[in-house]
């Protein structure tokens, strides 16, 4: 056996909860640890350690991802009523991914796995669509009134120095609906900037859309941020990687979209991107094929599968029953990772490495080997749909293969 790959900087390990737990280790034991001398600086974001440090270890995580530049996280558990019994918490902890974020200052890019067996629902889509969604204020923020009869609703902002401005929103005759929202240039801003850097950074057009033509100052906003921010800072090094940007309103954008043959990136507000990222991974495919990164600003990179935790399939092992689960996008997060490793770091088997462990994903794959999530989806004649763990061991033939290969 060939000597492992050395690695110089650590990898920001988080694990995380059930299902994804039990396979983010198996990972780690059958395709990565016999090949690479993998080195990570390890953070338990399970739900039990975060309960014990009172949530300090994912604010130490997300601190250690500023210091390392990558990282890679298992899904975990977002507490609510339910899991607080169940786990006997001290207090309803954050969502991790929500902590992570605000310490960042990121913004999320998600994209689908494409394999030749599972057929887009689009029929034109050959590449892949990624959603970059941001993740600050609008609706996600908002205050919300309900009006119960005659009245006059203003929008009104006091300054710092007690200037007042007032418009009326509706002179309401009888009962309805309110809603204040905002966000602020500089989240928008690191928004434009983390999408164009994403964009350098796969070489794919980014699209942009709001609806400016009817928001003229709120989604105005948005638009003319990164106008100017792409024609001072990014126009010349989109022309010299061939890429380009292009604003459009976001209902031209889906017809486009939908017409397309997709590879490019598409940036939405808040809503947008949350309501766009289920359609399009719906349309491509399974949960279990979703990959997300998580891109700040000042370039630091935090890679996880777009999917939970997987508890029906947990509950089921713990009773030792067989699962079938899809392991894909959490190996994609961990050759993601590692593969941004080798580019920062200069190692070229790593990148290698990340190359072929993808590769021999795929081929398993298109091979007939999955899941029962893909096997009941997939356009091919023999499906031999196989369980959690063989689904690893036929991944790793194919590694070895085409290791020996180079
Ligand atoms: P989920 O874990 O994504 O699972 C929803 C369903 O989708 C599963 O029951 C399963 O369907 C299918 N599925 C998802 N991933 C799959 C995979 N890899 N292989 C096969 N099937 C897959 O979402 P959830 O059940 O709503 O949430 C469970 C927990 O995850 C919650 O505690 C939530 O807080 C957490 N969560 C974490 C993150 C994150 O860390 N990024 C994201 C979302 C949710 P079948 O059961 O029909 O097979
Ligand atoms: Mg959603």
């Amino acid at each position: 056996m060939a000597d492992k790959i050395k690695m110089e900087l650590p990898i920001v390990e988080m694990d995380g909860d059930e299902m994804t737990r039990v396979i983010w280790k198996k990972i780690k034991d059958i395709l990565l640890e016999p090949y690479i001398n993998l080195k990570t600086e390890y953070y338990d974001l399970g739900l039990e350690k975060r309960n014990e440090t009172e949530d300090q270890i994912t604010i130490d995580a997300a601190n250690a991802i500023k210091k390392y530049g990558v990282g890679v996280k298992c899904a975990t558990i977002t507490p609510n009523a339910q899991r607080v019994k169940e786990y006997n918490l001290k207090k309803m902890w954050k969502s991790p991914n929500g902590t992570i974020r605000a310490i960042l200052d990121g913004t999320v890019f998600r994209a689908p796995i494409i394999v030749n067996c599972v057929k887009p629902l689009v029929k034109t889509w050959e590449k892949p669509i990624t959603i970059a969604r941001h993740a600050y204020g609008d609706i996600y923020k908002d205050v919300e009134f309900r009006v119960q009869g005659k009245g006059t609703a203003e929008l009104v902002f006091t300054s710092e120095n007690g200037e007042v401005s007032k418009q009326v929103i509706q002179d309401f005759i009888g009962s309805g609906v309110i809603l204040g929202m905002h966000n602020i240039d500089k989240s928008i801003e690191s928004f434009a900037r983390a999408c164009f850097n994403y964009a350098l950074n796969v070489k794919q057009d980014l699209w942009f859309s709001t609806k400016d033509t009817i928001s003229k100052i709120y989604d105005h906003t948005f638009k003319d941020i990164f106008q100017d921010i792409f024609e001072n800072e990014y126009k010349e090094k989109f022309k010299d990687a061939g890429i380009e940007y292009f604003y459009t309103l976001i209902d031209d954008a889906v017809a486009r979209v939908i017409k397309s043959k997709g590879g490019m990136i598409w940036a939405c507000k808040n809503y947008d991107g949350d309501v766009m990222s289920d359609m399009i991974s719906t349309a491509f495919g399974s949960l279990g094929m979703m990959t997300s990164v998580l891109v700040s600003p000042d370039g630091n990179f935090e890679y996880e599968a777009a999917h939970g935790t997987v508890q029906r399939h947990y509950y089921k092992h713990l009773k030792g029953e067989e699962t079938s689960t899809n392991s894909v996008a959490t190996i994609f997060a961990w050759t993601g990772a590692l593969r941004k490793r080798g580019e920062i770091d200069k190692i070229n088997e790593l990148i290698n490495f990340a190359d072929k462990l993808d590769k021999a994903i795929i081929n398993t794959i298109e091979e007939g080997t999955m899941t029962k999530d893909l096997a009941g989806i997939a356009d091919l004649d023999n499906v031999n749909a196989v369980n959690t763990e063989e689904f690893l061991f036929e991944i790793k033939k194919r590694l070895d293969i085409l290791l020996k290969q180079a």
